[in-house]
């Protein structure tokens, strides 16, 4: 699932600590930085927020 990376976003995941990425999931596997669920991450590995303007969210994603 794809949202725009505002301003507006960009606030709120520093006030609410708001944790998306592969690195905060449960399925990860840090050693291979690789899913535990075998899915292409790429798209969803921690990404610098100022740098991008759309992120793309895993629906498998599970908080560790
Ligand atoms: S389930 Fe999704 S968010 Fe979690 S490690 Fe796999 S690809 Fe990343």
């Amino acid at each position: 699932m794809k949202t725009r990376v505002d301003a507006r976003f960009r606030a709120e995941v520093i006030e609410y600590a708001l944790r998306f990425d592969c690195e905060s999931c449960a399925h990860f596997v840090e050693a291979r930085r690789a899913c535990g669920n075998g899915y292409p991450n790429g798209a969803h590995l921690r990404q610098a927020l100022d740098e991008i303007t759309e992120l793309e969210f895993c629906k498998e994603f599970e908080l560790s």
